[in-house]
């Protein structure tokens, strides 16, 4: 396979550039830094042999690697983002690379006292003795998701230095704005001309997802009406009493902190209140759309109730839905996710399969007519300055890309 220390070097010449993107910016990529990386890659998937090597006006990248048999293959895609969460900063990662991990505690910054630790992340002891990328505890690392990158390009490069080793027509594409969840939006399905694609955007070794939460969000406003206190009797209305009675008939139990696997939720993540005017926003999540769409119906129903009280509306719903849960689209292809745990049992992997709890750029594609399960980039501890990555699991993350050339190659 790929040899491990050229992995290394290429992941850190990738996460060394600062790529945060910037939700409050319109414009595409969100911050102009992220064509410092964009245009990068394109020059290496030059270098590596890649051929039909584009970036479009926004920054959306697109490479082929050309099929090396006679026979119809259909043509299959990998896709990853570069940009890194404005959650934390990417500014100036410095890489720790930590050999023959003993499993004991790996301090990231002995001035500011910042230890990754098996204690509290339990999941370092998976990788005991092997090779693990962390930051210096002051930026995140940026694994989700130039990981992904890495794998793909040398992958690629792989596949290019053995062309003994039989595939199709494979595309690669890289977006920016995944993490302000803009990385489909501009995404050229048409030009990308893949049957299928698969996004390497997964956490830990062996996640493979395809199943993803549909998601709105709801802006609820709460009038009220505010006169001198000293004269209020009768007249006034606090909008934020009503409120709290808003918040309060929905399920309690029905929150992101008391819920796990397929249940949903209601989310209130902002509250903005005086006597006159009271907003809240929530976000919805649920797997199951039937659940979904009652959701969003009981928000509306619980403020019209209110609103009966009351001779004219005082509290108004907005809802708007954000992506839906790719099973829909995933079930009549099923294929390509059986596909994907092959490739990853012939690697020796154990496949992980289960809901995101989450959104995914592959979501939003596979309802572009993209169909695009998503499969493990390696690392943990996303957004974060715990980020690190296994560069075992990044070696395996390649394998399984290879793997799924071929067997998608077969007769
Ligand atoms: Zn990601």
């Amino acid at each position: 396979m790929i040899e491990k220390q050229h992995l290394i070097d290429r992941f850190i010449s990738y996460v060394t550039v600062d790529t945060e993107s910037d939700p409050e910016s319109d414009t595409t990529p969100s911050s102009a830094k992220q064509w410092d990386l964009a245009n990068a890659l394109v020059e290496e998937l030059k270098t590596i042999g890649l051929v039909d090597v584009t970036i479009d006006d926004n920054a959306y990248i697109m490479a082929t690697l050309p099929s090396n048999v006679d026979h119809d293959v259909p043509t299959i895609g990998f896709v990853s983002h570069f940009d890194t969460t404005p959650d934390f900063t990417g500014k100036d990662v410095n890489p720790q690379v930590i050999e023959n991990y003993d499993g004991k505690d790996i301090v990231l910054n002995e001035a500011e006292n910042i230890v990754l630790s098996p204690d509290y992340f339990e999941d370092l002891l998976q990788y005991k003795g092997q090779t693990i990328i962390t930051t210096d505890g002051t930026t995140l690392l940026g694994a989700d998701d130039k990981a992904g990158i890495a794998e793909i390009i040398s992958a690629m490069e792989y596949l290019v230095k053995h062309p003994e080793l039989k595939h199709g027509k494979i595309r690669v594409g890289f977006t920016p704005d995944e993490e302000i969840g803009r990385g489909a939006h501009k995404f050229d399905v048409n030009k990308f001309g893949a049957e299928w694609a698969y996004t390497m955007d997964g956490s830990q070794i062996g996640e493979l997802e395809y199943e993803n939460f549909n998601a709105a969000g709801a802006l609820v406003t709460i009038k009220g009406k505010i006169v001198h206190p000293g004269y209020a009797k009768g007249k006034m209305v606090n909008s934020m009493y009503i409120a709290t009675d808003y918040i309060n008939s929905l399920p309690r139990l029905e929150t992101p902190e008391h819920t796990a696997d397929r249940e949903g939720f209601f989310h209130l993540y902002s509250i903005k209140g005086e006597v006159d005017s009271t907003q809240l926003q929530y976000i919805i999540r649920d797997h199951d759309r039937g659940h979904f769409e009652a959701r969003k119906e009981m928000m509306v129903k619980l403020a019209n109730e209110l609103n009966s009280q009351f001779e004219k509306e005082v509290v108004s719903v907005e809802i708007k839905d954000q992506y839906f849960n790719m099973r829909e689209k995933i079930e009549p292809v099923m294929h390509i996710v059986d596909l994907a745990e092959e490739a990853m049992k012939l690697a020796g992997i154990t496949p992980l399969i289960k809901p995101i709890r989450g959104g995914t750029d592959g979501s939003q594609l596979s309802f572009m007519g993209l169909p695009c399960p998503n499969i493990f980039a390696g690392g943990h501890n996303f957004h974060g300055r715990f980020e690190y990555v296994p560069v075992e699991s990044m070696l395996k993350a390649i394998e399984v890309i290879v793997n799924i050339a071929q067997l998608a190659a077969k007769k």
